[in-house]
């Protein structure tokens, strides 16, 4: 096949080999007569589901261990400690999904209606819902490996009944693999507002996190932002605060947000008072309110509404 006009409409499209532009064109007989590829009928039945979410973002992270999951976690309370947003968290992380025991509701039972599995609220305005809820102990995670994940993945996407909500986070599997692409696939027919970028500072995950940056620019997902965890320690007894990874070494991620265009939305420090809220469950807002961690995390869900009004109002000029 030669070189496609400039407006081509792709070979996948109805408009293929009969638009204008294929005028012309020497593929065109090619084209029309060729099927288009068969679209994924879960596709327009997670659209139907994610109808009713105004705005959706997804939490990525290149690396395991990063904190992924307890960003996700405290913005998703962070939003809803305005009561007037309704807000939900769907945990997609098949290789440990943590959010049950993040968000206090481990060993729940998810319930089935005739619209789909019911998620579980935290608060009334706090809805979550987690592929750990379906497994017998979180060691069975493993039991996912392989083909079975982007099953799995599709039919939490399409099953889940959210009803109506302001704010959907997915905590999504760390990574830029297989999933992370289906995932984007499922979705995109719903828009999705963006993508939220968890790091720790040191080189490695700053490598890791450029390569996932460029995943969401090559899906075109927008970033709504990096987010530097774990930067500088706390001291329990002292309040003293102090550098982990001397900033030097790699710059920084503010400077690397900077430097690939992207928002940076905070620098989280490592709290053992942080840590003991995810590990049992708790609420840092409610536990901690005076502590510098929800100063930040409060300014940070302050900037995500912002961008995402921002983003919103472009979108609807243009
Ligand atoms: P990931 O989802 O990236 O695998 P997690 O969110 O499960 O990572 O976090 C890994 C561990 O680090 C957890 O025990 C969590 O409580 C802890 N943790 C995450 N962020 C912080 C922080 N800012 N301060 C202290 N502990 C943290």
């Amino acid at each position: 096949m030669e070189a496609p006009p400039e407006h081509c409409p792709g070979t996948d499209s109805t408009e293929a080999g009969k638009a204008s532009a294929c005028q012309g064109c020497p593929n065109q007989q090619i084209c029309a007569s060729a099927k288009p590829a068969p679209v994924d009928p879960a596709i327009q039945l997670i659209n139907d589901k994610f109808s009713g979410i105004k705005h959706k973002i997804l939490v990525l992270s290149g690396k395991g261990g990063v904190g992924k999951s307890t960003v996700s976690a405290h913005l998703a309370r962070g939003l809803a400690t305005d009561e007037n947003l309704s807000v939900a968290l769907l945990d997609i992380d098949i290789c440990g999904p943590s959010i049950p025991t993040i968000m206090g509701v481990e060993g729940e039972q998810v319930h089935q209606s005739g619209s789909g599995w019911s998620p579980i609220y935290v608060e009334d305005n706090l809805a979550v819902m987690s592929v750990g809820f379906l497994l017998p102990s979180a060691d069975d995670a493993v039991i996912w490996r392989g083909p079975k994940k982007n099953g799995l993945i599709k039919q939490f996407l399409r099953d889940v009944d959210w009803g109506e909500q302001d704010f959907l986070l997915v905590d999504t599997p760390p990574g830029t693999s297989d999933e992370h692409l289906s995932i984007v696939q499922y979705l995109k027919g719903s828009i999705i507002d963006g993508a939220i970028i968890v790091t720790t500072p040191p080189e490695v995950s700053l490598s890791d996190v450029r390569k996932e940056i460029n995943f969401c620019k090559k899906v075109d997902v927008p970033i709504l932002g990096v987010v530097e965890n774990m930067s500088t320690f706390i001291c329990p007894n002292c309040s003293t605060h102090s550098d982990i990874f001397p900033a030097s070494s790699t710059g920084g991620v503010r400077a690397m947000a900077e430097e690939m265009d992207v928002p940076f939305l905070g620098s989280i420090p490592l709290d053992p008072s942080l840590a003991r809220c995810a590990d049992q469950g708790l609420s840092v807002y409610t536990e901690h309110p005076e502590s510098s961690v929800t100063k930040v995390y409060l300014d940070m869900v302050g900037k995500l509404i912002v961008k995402i009004q921002n983003d919103s109002e472009q979108a609807m000029e243009t």
